[in-house]
């Protein structure tokens, strides 16, 4: 069956479908993934971190955060104008959206989210559509991103409530969800996934996909991320994630959400080309990709333009242009809440 839309999975169902041997997994998903989306076509992103370092949070994983020592070196809000000039080079590489990343807990409504909303605003008036990641936000705050034409806000669960609070201690899971709740309070699209590679066990990346599956309507986008190890974070040492693992997660949540896209983002790096192929195929619809090597901080890079351009070439891939599900805000009836 591939156009079921359902928000009951079972742990157990989630299972069953996770752990069908690999090539009849990937054959279940490539056809959902067909059902429900151009499998000719990929949208690309580009992340721009507009304010990098000094987080006060302590996310076991991430670069970013004060507690541990990077080497992330700390930079303030970016000016328009610069964000504005990286928007145009990404707009000629045949980007369709940017996302404005900050190194934030939360939202506060000061001058820095007034220079975030002439930023939206900016890179809207380009043509592009634009997705906001700044931590925690307010349904007011949330409004204010949609009315300065805002796409999409970023918020991942990244694992299970469970796993998730052993590796965060400075802000909870409902905390999470609570933020997810705001965004769908909007017509803002929802952009939420997750990592792996933190240590957690397959009941908790299936748990995260049972989290994302009960959001009404599913978040459109749905970033799996493989975790980028950092020297200097709690999680530097931790095993890699063998490939097939993440064919597995990309491919599950193809069949759980159909019409979502399915973002192969950080640590797509260190697949080759075959191995993206293969996510491809598996339903992941969806990348980051940068001028230079990196993305989000210079802890987390991601593959270039260049690269990517003669990837797509080669598997017969085209960018999809901006706005082909139309705007957010001409919605006519308001998104219903999670549920
Ligand atoms: N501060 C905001 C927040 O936490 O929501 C926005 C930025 S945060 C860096 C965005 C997401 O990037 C995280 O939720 C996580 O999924 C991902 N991320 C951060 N560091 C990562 C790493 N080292 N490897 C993989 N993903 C990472
Ligand atoms: Fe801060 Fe976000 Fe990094 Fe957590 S993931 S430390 S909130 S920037």
């Amino acid at each position: 069956m591939t156009d079921t839309i359902r928000h009951d999975w079972t742990l157990e169902e989630l299972r069953a479908v996770h752990d069908l041997p690999l090539l009849e997994l990937v054959f279940r998903a490539a056809t959902v993934h067909r059902a429900h989306h151009d499998p000719s076509e990929m949208q690309v992103s580009k992340l721009i971190s507009i304010k990098t370092g000094a987080c006060p949070e302590d996310c076991s994983y991430c670069a970013q955060s004060s507690r541990y020592s990077t080497g992330v070196a700390p930079e303030r809000l970016m000016e328009t104008g610069r964000v504005v000039e990286i928007a145009e080079r990404a707009k000629a590489a045949g980007v369709s959206r940017v996302c404005l990343g900050a190194a934030w807990r939360e939202v506060k409504d000061n001058a820095q989210f007034d220079r975030v909303l002439e930023m939206v605003r900016s890179v809207t008036d380009m043509g592009l559509e634009v997705c906001c990641t700044l931590g925690m936000l307010d349904e007011h705050q949330a409004k204010r991103l949609e009315e300065a034409g805002l796409y999409a806000y970023n918020h991942n669960v990244d694992s299970s409530a469970e796993f998730y609070e052993t590796i965060i201690t400075t802000r909870t899971y409902a905390d999470r969800l609570r933020t997810l709740e705001n965004v769908r309070k909007t017509n803002l699209t929802m952009c939420s996934g997750g990592i792996i590679g933190l240590g957690e066990s397959v009941d908790d990346r299936l748990k995260m996909v049972q989290t994302l599956s009960q959001v009404r309507p599913h978040p459109e986008s749905v970033p799996i991320n493989i975790l980028s190890k950092v020297e200097g974070t709690p999680m530097a040492g931790n095993e890699d994630v063998p490939v097939w693992e993440v064919i597995r997660m990309i491919a599950t949540a193809r069949i759980v959400m159909p019409k979502s896209d399915v973002r192969l983002t950080a640590g797509r790096v260190k697949l080759d080309a075959t191995a993206q192929a293969l996510c491809f195929l598996a339903g992941a619809n969806s990348i980051f990709s940068s001028e230079t090597e990196f993305m989000l901080t210079k802890a987390v890079p991601s593959p270039s333009y260049d690269k990517d351009r003669e990837l797509l070439e080669i598997l017969g891939l085209k960018m999809r242009g901006p706005f082909k599900n139309g705007r957010p805000q001409d919605a006519a009836v308001p998104a219903t809440a999670l549920g």
